[in-house]
């Protein structure tokens, strides 16, 4: 992780947001997709709502935090404190993506600050989630989450959470999925091995995730066709954008 603290000029994130965003179009180009076929999520899990700010104002509308309670306590900065600057600070109109494991004792809190969970790995994690939006559904504070991506081990890496990288894994938790009223699957998410030769580490990995989401498709798993892929981050986003992502989670490279 880096070292947290160090205070990063808005000028700084907006160049880096800049590179960024040319260096995401080119890649889609390159394979015939056009660059707003890419979302951007903005991972701020090493920054503060400061940072988040600058982001918001630069135009960025996905955030990717790792942990629901950093993610509470940057949500409530932002939106109490900025409360009277409406528009762009508005919680409608920024989407918060969970993007680390979920314990399933914090589902209650992060149905109410993350519109998409990109984590989803287990049928306890994703009834979990289930539930609560459910239990809100009727009641005044409505949950603000409505998509689902599940992730994948693609790896089979011990350290990392997903679910096995196989047709029948994802297929059996997709069907699961397809009985949940209030939410939609959109997708499927992977985290490539960290390594300096993303060529090699990183693009086979992609390779597959994209597979196993043609084959859900192809086979009708879910309910309705997936059409997101989650993958990409600083040491491969672009590597990723060539193999299909239509979702990159980047934080160094904004931060840097
Ligand atoms: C931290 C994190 C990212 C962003 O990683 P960077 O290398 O800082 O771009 C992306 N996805 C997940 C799941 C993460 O935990």
């Amino acid at each position: 992780m880096k070292p947290s603290g160090d205070a990063i000029s808005p000028e700084s994130i907006a160049r880096n947001l800049q590179r960024i965003r040319a260096n995401i179009g080119a890649a889609a180009v390159k394979r015939g997709r056009t660059p707003e076929s890419v979302a951007l999520i903005a991972v701020t899990k090493y920054s503060g709502a400061a940072e988040m700010r600058t982001l918001m104002d630069l135009g960025v509308t996905h955030v990717g935090e790792s942990r629901v309670q950093d993610a509470e306590r940057k949500f409530k900065e932002l939106y109490t404190a900025h409360h009277a600057a409406k528009d762009k600070h508005d919680p409608a109109a920024i989407n918060w993506h969970l993007i680390g494991h979920l314990q399933t004792n914090k589902a209650d809190k992060a149905v109410r600050i993350f519109h998409a969970m990109h984590s989803i790995d287990s049928v306890r994690v994703a009834e979990a989630v289930n539930d609560e939006v459910n239990h809100l559904a009727n009641g005044p504070q409505r949950a603000l989450l409505q998509q689902l991506l599940l992730e994948v081990n693609v790896s089979r890496d011990p350290k990392k959470f997903g679910l096995e990288p196989t047709f029948e894994e994802i297929s059996s938790l997709l069907k699961l999925c397809s009985e949940f009223e209030n939410l939609t699957v959109v997708g499927l998410m992977t985290m490539a091995p960290h390594g300096d030769k993303p060529e090699v580490t990183s693009r086979p990995v992609f390779k597959r995730l994209k597979e196993l989401f043609q084959e859900a498709n192809a086979r009708k798993s879910y309910r309705q066709p997936l059409t997101e892929l989650s993958m990409g981050m600083t040491q491969d986003y672009a590597i990723a954008i060539e193999e299909g992502a239509t979702m990159v989670r980047i934080g160094s490279a904004l931060f840097e």
